[in-house]
């Protein structure tokens, strides 16, 4: 093997790029930052390498191509640059893939160009990952890139659960279907629950609940994707921290046409002024927490909103499989609040889902069992990790094209 196992992964949104340096020898995260406040007054780089102390700074950052300068440079200064023999490729987070990119990609101009034209069904997230794209190819015109689209584990959903039932020929001028989203999380999550119990993925029916701001639940059978809650864009399926999930379609038109909204105000009413945002005035599952403590009802009543929705798809998900053999919690909410993995599992022993209350109470960093001895399905916490996703996919794919 050659000396360049390194990859650094980039996340480039509108105003920010996160990102970390991953040695694919052994997984080590060599440096993590994050550059914000792009294209605004005074932006700010949070660099940490593994080596020492954060480093801080604030200055403007007025596109992307100073953006990425900054990070290239506090990479450099730790002696792991962009020109550095060690690193092997660029691995980008990409959200949208359409039904064209259903793998990690090595990126051409062919690829940027299909980005591009998959705008209009991510119009807020595609456009930043093509302009994080664009700058590091400028940066490292000879170093492999590859992109990890956010929708691909889904694609192997059957159709059946793909489609919606609306007129096919409206559909297909549109594009419209269920694509997913959260994917390389709930892949990452699935193949360590697999291995938690010992057993290889294509023998373990799971459904993984990813619970963080935005939130959204999978089937997965055998290791492939067979149902997922988020749909044509992430606002479908769980309550989430400010966007409300499941709807029926007619309360758009009823505040369209009754309430006079605009459909701009109804995009900004969905995704940023709901769920437990819109339900209760807080989205963070902590401060809910501190509020119901206080015997707060209406927090109380956005957790049990949340709860409910949470049930339905654990349900809905049970009988899609037919055969469930863990439940699997993951992302900010689904890691830390153990109230939250209580609530959502509560009396569902004749389903054979037993929580051990001790186990689930105990915080950890780790993978882990929370359920009972006595469970039938195996209940799992297990932190997600979409960036070693993202490098070990992309270290694929250039070991690939080598070969
Ligand atoms: P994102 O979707 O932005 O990546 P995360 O997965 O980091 O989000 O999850 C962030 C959310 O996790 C916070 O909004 C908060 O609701 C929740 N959270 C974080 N820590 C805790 C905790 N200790 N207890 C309960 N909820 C928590």
């Amino acid at each position: 093997m050659s000396d360049a196992t390194r990859v650094l992964v980039l996340n480039s949104g509108s105003s920010s790029v996160k990102y970390q340096l991953i040695d694919m020898a052994d997984g080590a995260r060599l440096a993590s930052g994050l550059v914000e406040r792009i294209g605004e007054g005074q932006g700010r780089i949070a660099h940490e390498p593994s080596t020492g102390p954060e480093r801080d700074r604030y200055e403007p950052f007025p596109d992307h191509t100073a953006a990425l300068s900054a990070l290239a440079d506090e990479l450099a200064a730790d002696g792991m640059g962009l020109d550095s023999p060690h690193l092997a490729a660029i691995g980008h987070r990409a959200v949208h893939g359409g039904t064209r990119f259903t793998e990690p990609t090595l990126i051409t101009d062919q690829v940027v160009e299909g980005l591009r034209e998959l705008v209009p069904l991510a119009p807020l997230h595609n456009p930043a990952n093509i302009t994080g794209i664009e700058v590091a190819r400028k940066l490292r015109p000879d170093l492999p890139q590859v992109a990890v689209f956010d929708t691909a584990f889904h694609a192997t959903m059957p159709e059946y659960a793909a489609r919606y039932a609306i007129d096919k020929a409206t559909a297909d001028a549109h594009q419209i279907r269920r694509y997913g989203f959260h994917g390389t999380s709930h892949q990452y999550v699935s193949r360590r629950t697999a291995e938690l119990l010992g057993k290889a993925p294509e023998a373990v029916n799971v459904i993984v609940l990813h619970l963080g701001n935005g939130a959204s639940a999978s089937a997965v059978a055998g290791g492939r994707c067979v149902d997922t809650s988020m749909g044509l864009t992430p606002l479908e399926g769980l309550v989430m921290g400010t966007r409300s999930g499941d709807l029926d379609p007619a309360i758009l038109l009823h505040l369209h046409r009754v309430g006079g909204m605009s459909v701009d105000e109804i995009d900004a009413l969905l995704n940023r002024r709901s769920g437990l945002l819109g339900l209760c005035g807080d989205n963070d599952m902590r401060e809910i927490g501190r509020r119901m403590g206080e015997g707060d009802p209406e927090a109380r009543l956005a957790f049990d909103i949340y709860i409910h929705r949470l049930r339905k798809y654990i349900g809905a998900y049970y009988a899609v499989l037919g055969r469930v053999d863990a439940i699997v919690f993951t992302a900010g909410v689904g890691e830390n609040s153990a109230a939250v993995r209580e609530a959502s599992l509560a009396g569902m022993d004749a389903m054979g889902i037993a929580l051990d209350s001790v186990r689930n109470a105990v915080r950890g960093s780790t993978p882990r069992l929370i359920s009972a001895d006595s469970s039938r399905v195996a209940v799992a916490v297990v932190p997600t990790d979409e960036e070693l996703e993202i490098a070990q996919q992309t270290f694929a794919v250039v070991r690939r094209t080598a070969e």
